[in-house]
């Protein structure tokens, strides 16, 4: 099967790390579910990716995660693996998650002669998870661009592309202490837009829905935590205009696939804010693990979600019906049993240049 239209690009994510010694605020992230896949599962990998590129899919990004990778238990394993080093050849970059928290320097070197070897001749991403609240602490921003520098030293034969901060609006409300005031607004218009953050790529996340949306304490954070954020963002849109730049927080045209593995299983996972993945059972892969056994979960899960969304009072006649069923937003919904609509961009529609 060979679908000639479609020129898509993969992000392809390894749920392999275990463990990490922090608490950011909201986090979902199963720290010990994450196993490394067997010799028979790497191959299956392998061939996938093969199979993808030749189908016109470019990999594009593989992502090694879900933890902070230096505090995970298994880094070692991970950082010495010969079948990472081969998968990594297969992708124009890997991103590495990392929070540059940790105090030594001495662990910097080590982490960037393990990533040297790991990514020779490759590029390289650095993926941080940075809470909201630290945006104005300019010496906090410093700490982290020496580690990543320092790391880099050690990294002659990798190019670095970028550091990507990932600003977690979890709590949605972040207020100023000393003066009691809600700075939310003002520090998503930060995120976009501040001269501590020169030179990294900083992007708003809502990292809840890795949890099961069917247990209705779950469902009732997420969409609370969802709409709120979406409130915020709109204010500060429309407070400050263009500086605060709103495609990120869209629902992607379907011009890539997120697949990620996990524990044994492939998940092609929704995309409505940056880093939202799940792992409920509608987004699991089910058929064979070649192009056409995703392309046909893809194109089920598409006109299941029109479907949905026909049916639902307030998607009916909505112009985003099929942005939001290419990214797997109407399965968040019915999962989580919600019928409101959850996307940012349906209020920022007319600020959207469709093309
Ligand atoms: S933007 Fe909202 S109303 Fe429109 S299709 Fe998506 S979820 Fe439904």
């Amino acid at each position: 099967m060979k679908e000639d239209n479609i020129k898509k690009l993969i992000d392809f994510t390894l749920e392999v790390t275990n463990g990490c010694r922090y608490n950011c605020t909201g986090c979902s992230i199963d720290k010990d579910g994450n196993s490394w896949p067997s010799d028979e599962e790497f191959n299956k990998i392998f061939a996938l990716v093969d199979d993808l590129d030749k189908n016109e899919f470019r990999p594009m990004n593989l992502q090694i995660g879900p933890t902070d990778i230096m505090t995970s238990v298994n880094k070692d394993l991970v950082l010495t693996s010969p079948k990472i080093k081969m998968l990594s050849k297969k992708f124009l970059k890997t991103a590495i998650n990392c929070a540059f928290l940790d105090p030594f320097n001495e662990n910097y070197i080590k982490l960037g002669s393990q990533l040297n070897w790991l990514l020779e001749g490759g590029l390289v991403k650095f993926v941080v998870p940075f809470e909201a609240y630290h945006i104005d602490n300019k010496e906090y921003v410093d700490r982290i661009r020496k580690r990543i520098q320092l790391t880099l030293e050690n990294m002659p034969d990798v190019k670095h592309t970028k550091t990507y901060l990932l600003i977690n609006y979890e709590t949605s409300s972040v207020y100023d202490k000393e003066n009691n005031t809600n700075i939310t607004e003002e520090l998503i218009l930060k995120t976009y837009q501040s001269p501590i953050l020169d030179g990294l790529t900083a992007d708003i996340i809502l990292p809840h829905t890795r949890t099961d949306l069917r247990v209705e304490k779950n469902s009732t954070e997420f969409y609370s935590a969802v709409m709120k954020l979406k409130e915020y963002v709109t204010r500060a849109r429309n407070k400050y205009g263009k500086s605060v730049d709103i495609a990120e927080l869209l629902p992607h045209e379907g011009k890539d696939w997120d697949i990620f593995y996990k524990a044994g299983k492939l998940y092609m996972t929704p995309f409505l804010l940056e880093g939202l993945a799940s792992f409920d059972d509608e987004y699991e892969v089910k058929g064979a693990w070649t192009f056409e056994g995703l392309y046909n979960s893809y194109i089920n899960g598409f006109l299941e979600q029109v479907d949905w969304a026909s049916k639902n009072t307030a998607c009916q006649g909505c112009q985003l019906v099929p942005e939001c069923a290419e990214r797997g937003i109407h399965t968040l919904m019915k999962i989580s049993g919600i019928t409101e609509c959850i996307s940012p961009a349906k209020s920022l529609e007319d600020k959207i240049i469709w093309t």
